[in-house]
């Protein structure tokens, strides 16, 4: 450890004191959002070998951002500057820039008898936009545990940047383009870092799907379209609209990224009771990671 710090992880999160958090709910509708639209030039593709699929791009989504450093004289300005960040007066400052993104996944993930804990920020990749997606956990100031979407707004896709680098939160799949056809299963909206594939709210039949229908990870299994629509039995995991919205913890072995992720924490096994040990600078108020499992309001 650099620098010598290790506190206790939290498990608990914390309820913000946030205008649009009422009681356990998070009302979407009341979260300001960061202003703007700006096209900025996206590049990702995938790669198919018999046993791997690689995603590669620059970070940038297909569809046009929020305008980062988010502007003076806005309700999210008046948020964010609050915070600080690394490298910047304070976390309004922050620019969206590429960077590179660049991972391979097994093809054919299988489930390990013993979940893993999210142990970065990003934990997969959105295939309909190119973006990546981040977990939905982060400390304050104070190093508590929030909901990031409890606690910051976001652009109107869900997207804002962490150390320059933009990835979703939250309800983001709402922004993706194909959302699929009522009453079926929601397709494919990207792959989580241990290859298997993170899908729509729906679940068969079209049925929404809560999290009494899903594991501590967030995912199930039943037959599913896999590449080039073979049916398979095949873990996947759901996105809906209850904590932690996207995935709880890897059911497969999760994929390293490259080292541009600097906010990472590192836990020191698959054990939540134990203590992370978290950098310092890295407090970008949501900045940290580390899911282990479904988080609830304290
Ligand atoms: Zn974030
Ligand atoms: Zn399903």
């Amino acid at each position: 450890m650099e620098d010598g710090t290790e506190i206790p992880f939290p498990t608990t999160l914390i309820k913000p004191n946030s205008s649009w958090v009422d009681g356990l709910t998070i009302d979407i509708s009341k979260i300001p959002t960061v202003n703007g639209s700006v096209t900025m030039n996206s590049e990702f593709d995938i790669n198919l070998t018999d046993t791997t699929r690689t995603l590669k791009g620059n970070g940038i989504p297909n569809h046009p951002v929020g305008i980062f450093p988010i502007e003076q004289g806005t309700e999210a300005y008046d948020i964010y500057s609050t915070l600080p960040a690394e490298g910047y007066a304070n976390a309004a400052e922050i620019p969206i820039k590429p960077y590179n993104l660049d991972v391979t996944l097994p093809r054919y993930p299988t489930v390990n008898t013993e979940s893993a804990c999210i142990e970065s920020l990003m934990l997969g990749v959105a295939i309909q936009t190119g973006a990546a997606w981040h977990v939905d956990y982060a400390v304050d100031a104070s190093y508590q545990a929030v909901d990031p979407n409890a606690a910051l707004p976001t652009d109107w896709a869900w997207g804002h940047p962490y150390e320059t680098e933009y990835h979703y939160h939250g309800y983001s799949w709402k922004s993706f383009p194909d959302q699929g056809k009522e009453g079926e299963h929601s397709p494919l909206f990207g792959y989580a870092l241990d290859g298997f594939g993170i899908y729509g709210p729906r679940s068969e039949g079209g049925v929404p799907v809560t999290n009494d229908d899903l594991d501590e990870c967030h995912g199930h299994v039943h037959i599913i379209e896999w590449d080039d629509g073979q049916m398979i039995e095949m873990f996947h995991y759901h996105v809906n609209t209850e904590y932690p919205f996207t995935l709880g913890c890897f059911r497969g072995t999760p994929m390293k990224i490259s080292s541009t992720e600097a906010g990472q924490v590192t836990e020191n096994n698959n054990d939540t009771s134990g203590s992370v040990n978290v950098r310092a600078g890295l407090v970008f108020g949501v900045a940290s990671m580390v899911a282990a499992f479904v988080f609830a309001f304290a």
